[in-house]
């Protein structure tokens, strides 16, 4: 059941499974601590994940979770394809293998906090895998669902630190609050994306191609499956941007960055993303996930 007053989607305990205000600093059902301040550092992570259909498209493909226990976050982006029933699917099939692999003490959902990184890593990679199979057995089971696929970028932020697992053109970006900069962690695994990387096309060729959005790299096209990991270490006041190709169809890195930063809230943050994306014409479907490593409430300014 989804809480009262939800001002986009909900946070999902690590521990139970239950959907949470996306502010929750506690489980509503198992009492389970969420999104509590780490004490060592005087931060606290704050987030929220939006998702809009767009002004063209009468279907969302796309498909967001985030879920937390002991003050770390998991966030993903999944961004289906191969015609709307198939692509929901999909992207769907993401969330739900993500959200097993993860959630209850018997997947060690409670205990994330206490593994080391290269085990994090690790657990984000299987994840990712576990929904890639999924994927292809949905799509080998069912005829009307052949060629579905989908993108899938996974990040994991514990105390300053964030992990990341990707397939697909979504992204994950980080954006630093002290030189009011923006950098793409991710690669796109679009074909025009390999084009700008080897050099035969420029940026505002890549951002005006027909084939921009054909990726030779997904989730449901075979069991075999490439899987880039990241990692990277974040400073307080930072954000972290998970977002769908909708949103960087419509916004630059710089746009992103500016509306990200002029609020401390991310509720606020994900409303101006989707806004601007859908002003400015919302051809696909627009996802965005905005994370806060702010300041706990109390802490001392350090
Ligand atoms: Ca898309």
């Amino acid at each position: 059941m989804l809480p009262e007053n939800l001002n986009g989607e909900p946070l999902t305990c690590l521990k139970c499974g239950t959907y949470n205000l996306p502010t929750a600093t506690r489980c509503a059902h198992c009492n389970a601590p969420l999104l509590i301040p780490d004490e060592n550092l005087g931060t606290q992570l704050r987030l929220s994940a939006r998702t809009s259909a767009g002004k063209v498209r009468s279907s969302n493909e796309d498909s967001l979770g985030i879920w937390s226990v002991d003050g770390l976050v998991l966030a993903l982006v999944a961004d289906g394809m191969g015609g709307a029933a198939a692509g929901e699917e999909a992207s769907r099939l993401v969330v739900e293998s993500v959200q097993a692999s993860f959630t209850g003490s018997e997947r060690g959902g409670d205990q994330l906090a206490a593994l080391s990184e290269d085990e994090l890593l690790k657990r984000l990679q299987t994840a990712i895998e576990r929904a890639n199979c999924a994927v292809v057995e949905r799509a080998r089971r069912d005829i009307s669902r052949r060629g579905m696929g989908t993108t899938a970028t996974l990040a994991l932020v514990r105390n300053n630190r964030v992990l990341a697992a990707h397939v697909g053109d979504s992204r994950l970006y980080l954006v630093d609050a002290r030189d009011r900069t923006i950098r793409q962690i991710t690669s796109d695994h679009s074909f025009v994306q390999a084009l700008v990387a080897s050099g035969h096309l420029t940026l505002e060729q890549a951002r005006r191609h027909p084939m921009g959005h054909v990726l030779y790299r997904a989730l449901g096209q075979s069991t075999e499956l490439e899987i880039d990991l990241h990692r990277h270490t974040l400073q307080s006041d930072d954000r972290i941007v998970l977002c769908s190709d909708g949103l960087t169809r419509h916004l630059e890195d710089c746009d992103i960055a500016e509306i990200v930063l002029r609020t401390e809230n991310p509720t606020e943050a994900t409303l101006d993303l989707i806004e601007l994306a859908n002003e400015r014409g919302g051809e696909d479907n627009i996802s965005a996930i905005v994370i806060h490593l702010g300041r706990a409430e109390g802490a001392q300014s350090r």
